[in-house]
């Protein structure tokens, strides 16, 4: 049955951004109109056969889309599966996700490529774009099979988790990608200067008595690969990005003219070292919670279009590798259900509007990957609704994944998804769930 979504202010960055109605059929955005226009196509919202979804005081926007996630299938089912995680992800209003390679086996050939998109097919949640790895098994030392897995349909490569140590095996990489036209996603990581640390290096690392990471860590491998990038004239993205330091090398490698771009997590800018206390291993990730000048520099680099987009680095754990000491848990929290209402915090505190965030979180990341996501006929219907003013408190035992590994638990937020769209499907609405 068509459905009719009606009265949302729909924004669609250098698109449109006004209240509309949009007719969905067949899986396709059919029609867009003005609920108050004249006759004609409006005309069309009296009809009995269509499911009309009252949005009136929601916000319309092209389904918005992570990047940097963690779904852990096949062999890790015990922290998530690809199911759980693309249900988890349609409830954080995201209609695609990207898949991290670092599974087991690591997604480093096509016959795995397909078997994510296989499954995620019938997972009836968001959609699955696998980004398959750089190197075999990311073991760093040859390449990955990238154009098998390119056949298949990897939309990205990535060691994250790992970096790739070796310059010249980077340099390989970037013109083979090149050649192919995929980015490459860096996990910016110095491991023999991060020599086994688990939070960033300062005050609080030495009251807590916890082995610190530098910021340098970060940087060296930024400054690393912008050189890379230039002498290849390959395209870099680099991942969950945290330091002032990089910030500034990435802004000034883009006034260059260097083909690189970034993203942060909403925990590098909501949270601090500062909130690492008492051992609690739900503010232990990779890169770690930075200082206060970091994180200002995170919303700076966000206001300024240095950082081009948010992606959460969902990376669900078990309560066993989480429930331990300090510097033996595993590095990562979960974010897919947390996403978009501590992204929402920065318009809600004035540092970006709607449309940048919706560019952020929706639109940058569909072009990295491809993928025209405009609010227009004949597109597929891949929307999100949200909310923008109901407040709560986030509760990990609503969670849809797996996990439960954040330190947002208890949090007063305000905004979430009210309705997630893949293909016209309803694949999340609020009112049903509840
Ligand atoms: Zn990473």
């Amino acid at each position: 049955m068509p459905i009719l979504i009606k009265g949302a202010r729909v924004i669609d960055p250098g698109n449109l951004d006004g209240k509309r109605d949009i007719l969905i059929k067949d899986g396709i955005i059919d029609a867009i109109f003005d609920p108050i226009g004249q006759s004609g196509q409006s005309g069309q919202s009296g009809q009995s056969d269509v499911h009309v979804v009252d949005a009136s005081g929601m916000i319309a926007v092209p389904g918005l889309i992570d990047i940097h996630v963690h779904l852990r299938e096949p062999g890790h089912e015990y922290k998530e599966t690809i199911e759980s995680g693309l249900k988890a992800a349609a409830k954080g209003g995201f209609t695609a996700v990207c898949s991290m390679p670092n599974t087991n086996p690591v997604n480093d050939n096509g016959q795995v490529t397909s078997f994510i998109i296989n499954k995620g097919k019938s997972a009836g949640g968001a959609k699955v774009y696998p980004v398959g790895a750089i190197s075999q098994g990311s073991q760093g030392t040859s390449l990955a099979e990238i154009h098998d897995m390119q056949q298949a349909g990897i939309k990205a490569v990535t060691d994250d988790g790992l970096p790739v140590e070796s310059s010249q095996l980077m340099r390989r990489a970037l013109e083979y990608c090149k050649a192919l036209s995929i980015p490459i996603f860096v996990h910016a990581e110095d491991k023999s200067l991060a020599n086994g640390g688990s939070m960033n290096e300062g005050p609080h690392a030495t009251f807590w008595g916890i082995k610190g990471i530098p910021n340098a860590v970060e940087s060296i491998m930024v400054v690393r690969d912008i050189a890379l990038a230039e002498l290849t004239k390959g395209y870099v993205h680099f991942c969950h990005i945290s330091t002032s330091e990089s910030i500034e090398a990435i802004r000034q490698a883009k006034k260059r003219g260097i083909n690189v771009s970034c993203e942060t997590a909403p925990h590098y800018f909501t949270l601090t070292d500062e909130a690492v206390k008492d051992y609690d291993t739900n503010f232990k990730m990779n890169p770690p919670l930075r200082s206060g000048k970091d994180r200002k520099a995170v919303i700076q680099g966000l206001i300024d279009g240095t950082i081009d987009l948010i992606a959460s680095d969902h990376a669900p754990h078990s309560v066993d590798e989480k429930d331990v000491e300090f510097e033996r848990a595993a590095f990562g929290i979960v974010g897919l259900e947390t996403s978009l209402p501590l992204s929402l915090k920065l318009v809600q505190d004035g540092y970006l509007s709607l449309t940048d965030l919706v560019v952020k979180m929706s639109k940058h990341p569909a072009r990295m990957l491809g993928i025209d996501n405009d609010i227009k006929p004949g597109n597929p219907a891949d929307l999100t609704l949200i909310d923008p003013d109901i407040r709560y408190e986030i509760d990990p035992a609503k969670f849809i994944s797996k996990g439960r590994n954040t330190p947002f638990g208890g949090r007063q937020v305000r905004g979430e998804a009210f309705l997630t769209m893949v293909d016209g499907k309803i694949v999340y609405e609020k009112e049903k769930l509840r």
